[in-house]
């Protein structure tokens, strides 16, 4: 007999080693595989999967017990309630992120802002700014070449039209200089950080992670070029460590910001920097 969807689900029990929650990633893989929401496997917890499909749970499984994040094996995250393509060339979207696009949507710009994505990765910010604010120009570049492709087809499926990706490490290939708002999720992990060889973030790209001088070398970087970039008067908010707040908001003021402001994310941590550029460095 084949196995059911409920004695599937107890294959969770192998996972505990790798997940904090096993049994929610049994059901997001079996909803992938079946192409179902979770409902169906409350209703039908008899139903037995064909020998494909089941070929292909076990494939999943194996996947999963062996560390892989469940997005990358269902190549497929959600973030800001858009259903985004993931892949390992970049890193996976936080929940943690949507703090960064909350702020930005309460800041005050003008309708027709334009706004630029720093290491936009699957296009995650960039594409739910656009979703939100139609009347916004949103670009987004990355330096990495699958990351430009990947997000750009999430921009196509989401039919956000008032986006547009290019290759670019940090402002290269960016030669506007009039943004109202520059965003970005650089990497700030120090190299030295332990947890980088636990979870999930194992199996994402290091660029995507790590940054030299403890975390905070690309948010340097940001900082010192933004202002060619950005109009006067114009915002620059980031993502960063938990303990990076204090560094951060002496960055920017030194970097010539004013209302520099760090605010906290659901779990109370120090997670997005801000300022507004003076016009005066
Ligand atoms: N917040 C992520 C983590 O701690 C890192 C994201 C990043 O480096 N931009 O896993």
């Amino acid at each position: 007999m084949p196995p059911t969807i409920s004695e599937l689900l107890r294959r969770s029990d192998q996972l505990a080693a790798v997940s904090d929650t096993p049994r929610l990633d049994v059901e997001v893989l079996l909803c992938h595989l079946l192409g179902k929401d979770r409902a169906f496997l409350y209703t039908w917890p008899d139903h037995q999967l064909n020998d494909a499909r089941l070929a292909d749970f076990y494939a999943a499984f194996e996947r999963r017990k062996n560390g892989e994040p469940v997005a990358y094996i269902i190549g497929q995250r959600e973030f800001w309630s858009l259903p985004l393509e993931v892949e390992p060339s970049t890193l996976i979207p936080r929940p943690e992120t949507e703090l960064l696009v909350e702020v930005a949507l309460d800041l005050p710009l003008p309708e027709k802002a334009q706004v630029l994505d720093l290491g936009t990765g699957t296009g995650a910010i960039a594409l739910a700014l656009a979703s939100e604010r139609s009347g916004w120009q949103v670009d987004a570049v990355d330096v990495v070449e699958e990351a430009v492709a990947l997000a750009e087809r999430n921009r196509q499926t989401l039919q956000l039209n008032n986006a547009r990706v290019w290759q670019s490490c940090w402002f290269q290939c960016v030669t506007a200089n009039g943004y109202h708002l520059i965003v970005s999720n650089p990497p700030y992990i120090d190299p030295q950080d332990a947890h980088l060889q636990q979870g999930d973030v194992r199996f994402e790209p290091r660029s995507a992670l790590v940054a030299q001088q403890s975390g905070l070398a690309d948010i340097e970087t940001i900082i010192a070029c933004a202002p060619g970039h950005l109009q006067p008067g114009g915002w620059l908010l980031f993502e960063h460590g938990y303990d990076q707040g204090e560094a951060v908001q002496r960055l920017l003021t030194e970097g010539g910001f004013k209302q520099v402001e760090t605010r906290q994310d659901l779990a109370g941590n120090d997670r997005v920097s801000l300022g507004c550029y003076s016009g005066q460095r």
